[in-house]
């Protein structure tokens, strides 16, 4: 048994219940200002409170309403309370400077980034305190309130419901709720010149207005899919689901609570790019709602994701999983057998073959089980730990229930071999 991933993010000494995000920002030099309310819970008297937060320039943090002493340096804001915390707290922070993402070692540059004309929030895993103070726990879970004021022709995206949207001489106030708990790296905010085009209710996609065409037959079948998902996977955990087509091209699409980014590059105007619809909206489920309870246990997230693709696939008269499955298996029997997707280590959270395996898992583990113990292990497994955080051992013990026969040997060597088992 090893120690958590990113032990030096985070602190476990307390908890975050909400925060209110209060940020000015202008597209044209970058510049942002903010303050963050952080609404804690400390488990024990503490003298520190500790919290991440990047190159942002600190300027004033109050404890309780009283200043605070702090020290700011190394991605991490110590703050010294004027008197001790204990149970329920709020610490205050205001910051300004120019925005920038986080650069890290293993996954490039994460965060608050600066687009063309705009800005947007790709944090997976450690970016968020490029733009906001926080516990960067993954399994710190918290509600949100996030109102964001920038130039009037600007729209601003934010996780949750729009609460409010107030216009005053050239500048427009954009105020988001996000009711249901949030790992900080799924906060976001999206900037941008975007229109809006309606696909259901509770289903919009915002778009550049040269981009509205192609989106608009892009993204047509995702109401279908939001109801296979449904039918799959159990309700659609949120109030609403916003896509966000950025005017920019993006590596990879970014995966938000009650969001997704897409790229110009992912909207072809042919479906082309209608896997990754797929993949994440399925995140809502499966990462967003049921969250970590450490990095390690990522195939949760994206063998989960990865495997929605290829039931999406099936439903909509394409390749079954099952076809998919065997073709990703012969894939990865010539790619190195060196990795266990149960403890990929942090350096590979996002290979390609924790993705491709964790799916195979599953196709491996409907095949055992049959599709009606399949889906109600799915159905059970977002359920039960519906806007809270599972490990790898409560989806096996779940299936387990759903078994006759023993599964230990079965997810041991999927999960916790390098070896490709055969299927
Ligand atoms: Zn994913």
């Amino acid at each position: 048994m090893t120690g958590p991933y990113l032990p030096d993010h985070g602190d476990g000494g307390y908890r975050v219940t909400h925060y209110e995000l209060d940020l000015d920002y202008k597209p044209h030099t970058g510049r942002l200002g903010g303050r963050a309310t952080l609404s804690g819970v400390a488990s024990a008297p503490s003298t520190r409170v500790v919290l991440d937060f990047g190159a942002l320039t600190v300027n004033r943090v109050s404890v309780d309403g009283k200043p605070a002493r702090h020290a700011h340096g190394g991605g991490k804001l110590r703050v010294r309370p004027a008197r001790a915390v204990d149970g329920p707290f709020t610490v205050e922070v205001r910051y300004s400077g120019v925005a920038r993402p986080i650069r890290t070692r293993h996954w490039g540059e994460l965060g608050w980034d600066q687009l063309a004309d705009g800005a947007l929030v790709a944090s997976q895993p450690i970016g968020a305190p490029s733009w906001f103070p926080c516990n960067d726990l993954v399994r710190d879970k918290a509600t949100y309130r996030i109102s964001v004021t920038a130039p009037s022709p600007y729209a601003v995206l934010a996780n949750g419901v729009l609460v409010d949207r107030r216009s005053g001489g050239s500048s427009t106030t954009w105020v988001y709720e996000q009711a249901e708990p949030m790992a900080t790296y799924l906060a976001s905010v999206q900037v941008g010149l975007y229109e809006r085009l309606p696909l259901a209710i509770g289903q919009d996609v915002a778009a550049p207005a040269r981009l509205l065409r192609a989106a608009r037959h892009d993204f047509a079948r995702q109401p279908q899919m939001m109801r296979v998902f449904e039918e799959l996977f159990g309700p659609y955990p949120f109030r609403a689901y916003q896509v966000v087509v950025t005017d920019d091209e993006l590596e990879v699409p970014v995966e938000a609570q009650g969001m997704s980014v897409f790229g110009a590059n992912h909207v072809d105007g042919r479906r082309g790019h209608e896997r990754l619809v797929a993949h994440e909206l399925a995140h809502q489920w499966f990462g967003n709602s049921v969250g970590l309870s450490d990095w390690r246990d990522i195939w949760l997230n994206e063998g989960f994701a990865c495997y929605a693709e290829w039931l999406w696939s099936e439903r909509s008269g394409g390749p079954t999983a099952a076809v998919l499955a065997s073709r990703a298996h012969a894939r990865l029997a010539r790619s190195p057998q060196d990795l266990r997707i149960g403890d990929p280590g942090v350096a590979n959270l996002f290979d390609d073959r924790v993705y491709k395996r964790g799916a195979l898992t599953l196709q491996g583990l409907r095949t055992r089980l049959g599709d009606a113990a399949f889906f109600a292990t799915l159905h059970q497994w977002t359920h039960t730990h519906r806007h809270g955080t599972a490990t790898t051992g409560d989806f096996v013990a779940l299936a387990q229930r759903h078994s006759p026969d023993p599964l230990t040997a079965f997810f041991r060597s999927w999960l916790a071999e390098p070896r490709l088992p055969s299927m």
